[in-house]
């Protein structure tokens, strides 16, 4: 097993090289959070760090017209891909994403230093916008490369002041004739293996630094519209109020509860208030739930019954809620044959699944994908308190290197 015992004091050296490097890119020095977001100053940033390095090590750099970059090792089909993504969500930590990219980096390192040539290309990509956090849909470059996106409704999506998708690429220097699938791209592809900070404490419980992903839970972003009408707070008799705040603050209570019978995940993290004022009952409220579950029927269940709660709740308010799903996603099994032999091939690690969507989900659908976590001492991400040690990178990076050398070089 890959053990952080078993990992050189080099690979440490050599991870926190590479780290030192990248760390600074976006990082709020208030907050110590990351705002790294699909086409803003950051995030370009983290794309020239990315083909710098590629040039360093004489990775032929290629990019696809939807901002995915792709550092090539070797030339012709059937190529092992690997790497993640460099964005965050706002405030986020700095391992969701990086760490897979960086990982991939030093794992190319060692295994041209222990001698490998690899038999199929070994290409280490960064996807863009996987967090959604800048456009709203989540692994829009990866849903946008395989063609799991409308193009067309992708460029159409606007961020939060208004810009289109397709005004942020052209004003990047992209051009939006470009965005959309390219399967001539995607066939040159044979598998994908992906590099992760865990978002949970699984592997701290079974004191494993590294583990093999089994499948990914349905999850979603459902959007709550409670509208009422927005009135003076100090003239407008209770009695006569319609008031649509109580009806979210009650159906936030309401997901969070059934969550917690079903053995769910629920959470209403985003919210806007028209007008938002304090000396005005609300005339208007958007709330968005995100919800994830182990199976697909538990996660509808959830879904109704939270709307349910919400509708009923809204009757006796006096407002109106309607429900509208955005970016859903249904289980993910990871290819089962490559999950085993990555398991085998790295002694025997931890299986697990994982409530977080990645673009290993969305590339799944095109080519047989597998997943490697590393251990998070606390469990925490999409904060800035993520974390994971540097020898339990080290470790996921020699974990990386082996599942490689496995498919590419043997
Ligand atoms: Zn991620």
């Amino acid at each position: 097993m890959v053990t952080v015992s078993s990992v050189s004091v080099d690979v440490v050296e050599r991870f926190r090289a590479l780290w030192r490097s990248l760390e600074k890119i976006g990082r709020d020095e208030e907050t110590g959070g990351y705002r790294r977001h699909g086409w803003n100053g950051a995030d370009l940033e983290c794309r020239e760090w990315f083909a710098e390095e590629a040039a360093d090590r004489d990775l032929e750099l290629r990019v696809d017209g939807n901002g995915n970059l792709f550092a090539w090792w070797g030339d012709g089909d059937d190529a092992v891909l690997t790497g993640s993504h460099l964005d965050s969500v706002p405030d986020g930590g700095g391992y969701d994403g990086p760490l897979g990219v960086v990982s991939a980096l030093v794992a190319v390192d060692l295994l041209r230093e222990r001698g490998h040539t690899p038999r199929r290309p070994i290409v280490v990509a960064t996807f863009a916008e996987e967090e959604g956090s800048r456009f709203g849909l989540a692994c829009l470059g990866s849903r946008l490369l395989t063609g799991a996106v409308d193009t067309r409704r992708a460029l159409a999506l606007t961020d939060r002041e208004g810009v289109t998708l397709a005004r942020a690429i052209a004003a990047t220097g992209g051009d939006p004739a470009e965005v959309g699938p390219d399967p001539d791209l995607v066939a040159r592809f044979g598998c994908f293996v992906e590099l992760h900070v865990e978002q949970g404490r699984a592997l701290v419980d079974l004191d494993a630094a590294v583990g093999v992903a089994s499948a990914i839970w349905p999850h979603g972003r459902w959007r709550f519209d409670f509208r009422g009408e927005a009135n003076h707070a100090g003239t407008t008799r209770m009695a006569d109020r319609h008031d649509p705040m109580l009806t979210f603050a009650f159906t936030v209570l309401a997901a969070n509860k059934e969550a917690r019978l079903s053995g769910a995940h629920a959470t209403m993290g985003r919210v806007h208030v028209s007008p938002n004022a304090t000396n005005a009952v609300p005339g208007q409220v958007t709330a968005w739930l995100d919800a994830r579950a182990a199976e697909q029927s538990t996660l509808d269940q959830l879904i109704g019954s939270v709307t349910a709660k919400a509708t009923e709740r809204a009757t006796r308010d006096g407002t109106a809620v309607a429900v509208t799903a955005e970016s859903v996603t249904a289980v993910v099994e990871f290819d089962a044959a490559l999950r085993d032999r990555l398991a085998t091939a790295l002694g025997g690690v931890p299986v697990l699944p994982t409530g977080a969507g990645h673009d290993a989900g969305v590339l799944s659908a095109v080519m047989p994908t597998a997943m490697l976590f590393v251990r998070n001492p606390t469990g925490v991400s999409h904060a800035p308190g993520e974390h994971a040690t540097d020898e339990d990178c080290a470790a996921g990076i020699e974990a990386l290197a082996a599942t490689l050398e496995e498919l590419a070089c043997r």
